[in-house]
């Protein structure tokens, strides 16, 4: 290469200025269908649903478990012992769960006891409408799902007003809103009938009515609350998304369609939504779990393919959400290396905390791949890292499926606002996460 100022990386433009003629109308088509998929998707079990129902519209295999964790399948022309194309996102986000003895009454009031799932800033859920959805198992071991109606009343978890916030205002902010005080105010009208905790008997039942669930049932129960109402468009100009739950069905919602229009794959293609990311990806249902494994193993033992060997040779994206450089937080990032909104998705090498602890760490030659996998398929995308290196961290997925031996990076969407009730992602950076995920599913 002959020395000209080519030598220096151009700086990425907005993925807006790349857009090509008609395209900027599948990204609001696109947007249009992941709105509409948040808000079906509230919760994992909704999430489950909700990918199953569309892909058993596609003819696509699905295979779940608990109904919390999917995996969709697509067989390529290509025996599995040459691997597979995987994208692994997760569809549970925090929340604030129901404890197992939840309902009380104090004071005039109905309440619920509440024990907050996931890395949440307590106070953005203070004074916020929130809705219980979920499931009960009756006594008998009837399944009943607990989701608001249209007109549903919405709940909430009070905060102290600001007249009488003097104490509370001089408190840390982590000490300030212990998980304790995360109460949620549920009723205030008392049974007509005598007897203690008539405001309690009431709430129940009113559940009973609805769902025929009784206290003791709260034992065979995940309830949850969230956010209530749906996705919005956001900003002046409706470029972006301001919702629940990006973190991260945007990751999961671009997997899923990226599979279904992937024309025909010459790897067999795997989209894993899983459950339990925000909690350390435990569980059955989590990406640590060996449900996927055995799925998986099903499949190669068919084919006289050792799993072991079917891994070696398969390469994944861990789809998962980045935070985007944020002009009123910019001393928490370096800006040369974060994650720009409108610039499409973020490769993130590394992710962890500290010296890059509990990261997977992708290496030079997983990069190498990547890189020309996307820009191969004109996919506007950029690398970064989350905010600076002493500031805190997250993990992802990704070491989950390294730890299988499977060549893994993460990818995906910036947003702001991660793990608020209102995230907030670009429209224009979910497109091109799908086109990104489309570029891995269509590898040759
Ligand atoms: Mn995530
Ligand atoms: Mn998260």
């Amino acid at each position: 290469m002959e020395i000209t100022r080519d030598l220096l990386m151009r700086k990425p433009a907005p993925a807006y200025e790349k857009l090509k003629d008609g395209e900027w109308e599948q990204v609001l088509a696109y947007a249009k269908g992941y709105k509409d998929f948040l808000d079906a998707g509230k919760t994992e079990r909704d999430c489950v649903a909700e990918a199953a129902f569309q892909a058993e519209k596609q003819r696509i295999p699905v295979y779940t478990r608990h109904g919390k964790a999917i995996m969709l399948i697509r067989r390529g022309k290509r025996p599995l012992s040459e691997g597979l194309r995987i994208v692994a996102a997760h569809i549970d986000s925090p929340r604030i769960d129901l404890k197992p003895y939840p309902l009380y009454e104090k004071d005039g009031f109905a309440l619920l006891k509440t024990h907050y799932y996931g890395g949440i800033k307590k106070y953005h859920w203070l004074a916020s409408p929130l809705e219980l959805r979920g499931i009960v198992y009756l006594r008998d071991g009837t399944a009943v799902k607990i989701a608001p109606g249209n007109d549903s009343p919405v709940l909430f978890i009070t905060d102290v007003l600001p007249h009488l916030g003097t104490d509370q205002m001089k408190k840390k902010v982590a000490e300030a809103f212990p998980g304790e005080s995360l109460n949620v105010t549920a009723g205030t009208v008392p049974d007509a009938e005598e007897g203690d905790d008539r405001i309690k008997f009431a709430v129940l039942s009113a559940l009973h009515k609805r769902y025929g669930m009784t206290e003791h049932d709260f034992q065979s129960a995940e309830l949850c609350l969230v956010p209530a109402g749906n996705a919005r468009d956001a900003g002046l100009d409706g470029s972006m998304i301001g919702a629940y739950g990006h973190d991260d069905r945007s990751c999961s919602y671009a997997a899923m369609r990226a599979l279904f229009d992937c024309p025909a794959p010459e790897y067999t293609c795997v989209c894993i939504m899983a459950d339990k990311e925000e909690i350390g990806s435990e569980g059955i249902t989590g990406m640590q779990s060996a449900f996927y494994d055995t799925v998986l193993e099903e499949m190669c033992t068919a084919e006289g393919t050792p799993l072991s060997i079917c891994y070696q040779n398969s390469f994944c994206f861990s789809g998962d959400v980045t935070n985007a450089f944020d002009p009123n937080f910019a001393d928490v990032s370096d800006p040369q290396n974060n994650a720009r909104m409108g610039h499409g998705p973020c490769v993130m090498k590394a992710t962890g905390r500290g010296g890059k602890s509990g990261s997977s760490d992708a290496s030079a030659e997983t990069m190498s791949k990547t890189r020309r996998l996307l820009d191969g398929a004109g996919v506007c995308w950029q690398m970064g890292e989350l905010g600076k290196v002493d500031q805190g961290g997250g993990g992802t997925v990704a070491k989950f499926l390294a730890m299988r031996n499977i060549e893994v990076v993460d990818i995906g969407v910036p947003v702001l606002n991660m793990h608020a009730p209102m995230e907030v992602a670009a429209k224009i950076d979910c497109w091109q996460t799908y086109k990104a995920f489309l570029a891995l599913y269509n590898d040759c």
